[in-house]
């Protein structure tokens, strides 16, 4: 579904990626984890053109990103992304906040689009908060209604920045939980986190990134248990 070929990232003197190869299958869950400052956000905000890369290629479902006749704004529709910070629109209801992409960017008619949103808002177990503002849901409740709001695009993919690191502990369970939903049931998943367990459980695939590079990949049972690189066994012994 995506690869990326040779891909590097530069601000100004700092070379941030230097050559990443990285390929998401269609309807696997690729976990990357590795230490703050290495590239994660950076990666993930160059699979959608966030970030121009510096060189290299973006392709996905066959479409070269960098080429000049992709339509970017298009190929984002079917990426969806869910932050850290949430980054609802606040002066939007909970149920305009997933209506409005769909209504602007798909044309989707008003009752469709509303219909939608409250099937997604009880998947991610919010139905009742259809008319609240963001400002009075929960961390947990925000993220959900963020992830509900980048499922209401349709995307082929999910790409989650650490999506449970801004959320109070006790909150950091009902997102993984929604985020285990959306695994169980097919979805393709790009997950940076330092959600060790989530990896260990939900990842087809975990990728260790550091000094701008793969430094490790393979499945979960193989990187935790036997890291075979000793960048990523010093970092293992850290956060394990
Ligand atoms: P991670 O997500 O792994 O913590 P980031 O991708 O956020 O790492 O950052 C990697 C490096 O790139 C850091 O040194 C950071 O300061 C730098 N960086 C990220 N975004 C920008 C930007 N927009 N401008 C300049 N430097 C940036
Ligand atoms: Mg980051």
């Amino acid at each position: 579904m995506i690869h990326t070929k040779q891909l590097t990232k530069s601000f100004g003197e700092n070379a941030v990626l230097k050559g990443i190869d990285l390929t998401v299958q269609q309807g696997e869950v690729l976990v990357i984890i590795g230490p703050s400052g290495s590239g994660k956000s950076t990666l993930l905000r160059c699979l959608n053109l966030l970030e121009t890369p510096t060189s290299g290629d973006v392709v996905f479902e066959g479409t070269s990103l960098l080429a000049k006749e992709t339509n970017i704004d298009k190929i984002r529709t079917k990426m969806g992304m869910v932050f850290q910070n949430f980054n609802l629109f606040p002066h939007l209801t909970v149920l305009e906040n997933l209506t409005i992409s769909p209504r602007h960017v798909k044309g989707e008619a008003v009752d469709v689009s509303q219909q939608n949103a409250l099937k997604l808002l009880t998947k991610v177990g919010l139905e009742n908060k259809a008319a609240a503002y963001p400002n009075s849901l929960s961390g947990g409740q925000k993220q959900r209604v963020a992830i509900a709001r980048a499922l209401a695009m349709e995307p082929d993919v999910l790409l989650f920045d650490e999506p449970t690191s801004a959320l109070d502990p006790e909150m950091v369970g009902e997102v993984l939980d929604v985020m285990q939903t959306l695994a169980k049931e097919g979805m393709t998943m790009v997950v940076v986190t330092h959600e060790m367990g989530f990896a260990k459980e939900m990842a087809d695939r975990v990728i260790f990134m550091a000094d701008g590079i793969i430094q490790e990949s393979g499945t979960p049972q193989a990187l935790f248990e036997n890291p075979q690189v000793k960048r990523t066994q010093e970092f293992l012994q850290k956060v394990l």
